[in-house]
C-alpha cells in the first residue's frame, strides 16, 4: 500500500475491498505498467485513430479476435457493438442514431440473462436505438425460442456470462451460436468480468465484450473485439453516440499496458496469494458458533475462489447483513460482497486486497463475532429495513 493515503487528504474513507472489482468501490487496483503508460502519454498529442490502431493489434493478439479497440466501459461496448450492427458503415444513420430508420433493429437476449451490473442490461441496447426481444423464461429457453425469434428484423443476439444470470435451464453458448449462425445473426457476447480472453470467440461469438478496469486492472474501459467488419461499425459510433462514451488517450494506451501485463502476470503466483489470505480467514472463524466458513470456486469458472460465510443468527448473535454493515461501518470500513445475504451469508472476495489488508479483514471479522457473541441480545435487523434504505444515500447526494 502506497504510504501517503491520498483518501486521508481528501476526507475518504479508507475502505477496504473484499467484495471483488465493483464500479461503486472504484473497480479494481490498477496494475503498475497501466499507471506508467498513463502518466507518460497524458502530456503528449496523439492522433487517437492511430492509437486506436496499435490498440486493435494487441487486443488481437490476447483475444485471437480479428480486430479490437478501447472504449469507455463494457457497457459503452454493448451499446457500441449493437449500433454496429444495426446502421453497418452507414456514416448518416450512424449521426441519427438513436433514431433508426431500419426496421433491422431487434436484438435476442435470454430472459435470464437480462440482469443488472449496477445499471439494467436491456438498457445498454435500447440507447443504440434497439428493440430488446426476450426469449425464453426467467429460468428456461429452448432452441424453439430462439429459432422462432429470429426474423428479418433481427439485427444480433446478446449473450452475457457473469454470475448474475441464471446458471441453468438456458441455452449454452455454442448453443446460442449454432442457432444463430444457421440465420447469420452475429453473436455479440458480454465477457465483461471473465478472465479467459480467448475462449468465447473460440466458441464462434463475433464480438466478445470485456471490462479494462476489473480483472485485467486496467484504466476504466472496456474492450470491443471480434470479426473486423463488425469491430469496424462499432469503432464508426465514435463519430455518433459514442461521443458520450468517449475514451482519453490515457485510457487506450493504460489498458494497452495492463493487456500486456497480464501476458506476463504470475497467476499461479496471485492465485496462491489469494489462497493464503482464505486460510488465514478460515482460521479465524473456524470454532466460532454460528459460522461456517466455506471456501467456493467462481461461478463462471475464473480462477479464483471465494469464502462464503454462512452466519446462523441465534448462535452467532448477530445476523449475516447485520455483520455485513458493522463491517462497512468499521474502521477501516471493510466492505464484503453482499448480493445474496438475505440467504444469511456473505463472500469474502481475496481478488482486490493489497498485501497485509488480509490481517485487518481477519481481525474485524473476529472483533465483530466476538463482541455479538458476548451481547446477550441478538442483533437482528429487519432485512427489509436495509432495502427499504437502500437508496437513501444515492438520492441524498451531494449532501
Ligand atoms: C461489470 C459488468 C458490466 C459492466 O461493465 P463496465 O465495464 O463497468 O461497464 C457488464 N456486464 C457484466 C456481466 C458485468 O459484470
Amino acid at each position: 500500500m502506497p504510504s501517503e493515503d491520498i483518501r486521508t487528504s481528501l476526507g475518504l474513507r479508507p475502505v477496504i475491498n473484499v467484495s471483488g472489482t465493483m464500479t461503486s468501490l472504484g473497480a479494481s487496483i490498477v496494475v503498475p505498467e497501466a499507471i506508467a503508460a498513463m502518466t507518460s502519454i497524458l502530456p503528449q498529442f496523439v492522433e487517437m485513430n492511430d492509437l486506436q490502431r496499435k490498440a486493435s493489434a494487441v487486443i488481437a493478439r490476447l483475444t485471437g479476435g480479428e480486430a479490437g479497440f478501447v472504449t469507455a466501459s463494457c457497457a459503452a461496448g454493448i451499446t457500441l457493438a449493437i449500433a454496429g450492427t444495426i446502421t453497418g458503415s452507414d456514416l448518416l444513420a450512424i449521426e441519427k442514431l438513436p433514431s433508426v430508420s431500419t426496421e433491422k433493429n431487434e436484438v435476442l437476449v435470454q430472459m435470464g440473462h437480462i440482469v443488472s451490473y449496477g445499471a439494467p442490461v436491456d438498457q445498454s441496447i435500447r440507447l443504440a436505438g434497439a428493440k430488446t426481444v426476450m426469449i425464453g423464461q426467467a429460468t428456461s429457453t429452448h432452441r424453439y425460442h430462439m429459432e422462432n425469434a429470429i426474423t428479418e428484423k433481427t439485427a444480433a443476439a446478446l449473450y452475457v456470462v457473469s454470475h448474475h444470470v441464471v446458471d441453468y435451464g438456458l441455452l449454452k453458448l455454442t448453443e446460442f451460436v449454432e442457432i444463430a449462425r444457421a440465420k447469420s445473426v452475429p453473436v455479440i457476447v458480454d465477457a465483461a468480468s471473465e478472465y479467459d480472453l480467448r475462449s468465447f470467440l473460440e466458441q464462434g461469438a463475433d464480438i466478445v465484450l470485456y471490462s479494462g478496469h476489473k480483472f485485467l486492472g486496467g484504466p476504466t474501459s472496456g474492450i470491443v473485439a471480434g470479426r473486423k467488419d463488425l469491430v469496424r461499425n462499432a469503432f464508426l459510433q465514435n463519430m455518433g453516440i459514442g461521443r458520450g462514451m468517449k475514451v482519453g488517450k490515457e485510457s487506450v494506451f493504460g489498458l494497452m499496458a495492463a493487456l500486456e501485463a497480464w501476458e506476463k502476470r504470475d497467476h499461479d503466483g496471485i492465485r496462491a496469494r489469494e489462497t493464503s489470505y482464505l486460510h488465514l480467514w478460515r482460521d479465524t472463524l473456524e470454532n466460532r458458533p454460528g459460522v461456517t466458513a466455506l471456501i467456493e470456486p467462481d461461478p463462471t469458472g475464473n480462477p479464483l475462489d471465494r469464502m462464503r460465510v454462512i452466519v446462523s443468527a441465534h448462535e452467532a448473535h448477530i445476523t449475516a447483513w447485520d455483520l455485513a454493515d458493522a463491517l462497512a461501518r468499521g474502521t477501516p470500513p471493510v466492505i464484503v460482497r453482499d448480493h445474496e445475504v438475505e440467504h444469511h451469508y456473505f463472500y469474502l472476495d481475496p481478488c482486490n486486497l493489497h498485501p497485509g489488508q488480509e490481517t485487518i479483514v481477519a481481525n474485524r471479522l473476529a472483533e465483530e463475532l466476538d463482541k455479538a457473541s458476548a451481547s446477550n441480545d441478538i442483533i437482528a435487523t429487519p432485512l427489509e429495513n436495509r432495502s427499504k434504505h437502500r437508496f437513501d444515500g444515492a438520492l441524498r447526494w451531494p449532501d
